[in-house]
């Protein structure tokens, strides 16, 4: 018996700053994030995960 997998991943709006925490169970990557305090518009989830993936790999050197 496997739990499903949460993923939380912590996406900083370029907008206002606000940490948008995104639990991504059951996100379909076309689906459109929006910042949770001041509603902009951060991009699809696919987007979004593929810069955050960049994100860990400069970081991690
Ligand atoms: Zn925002």
């Amino acid at each position: 018996m496997n739990p499903p997998a949460f993923d939380n991943y912590s996406v900083p709006c370029p907008h206002c700053g606000a940490t948008n925490t995104i639990t991504t169970v059951d996100i379909p990557e076309r689906m459109q994030i929006d910042c949770s305090a001041c509603l902009a518009p951060l991009g699809s989830w696919g987007e979004i995960r593929t810069e955050i993936s960049r994100d860990d790999r400069s970081a991690a050197r």
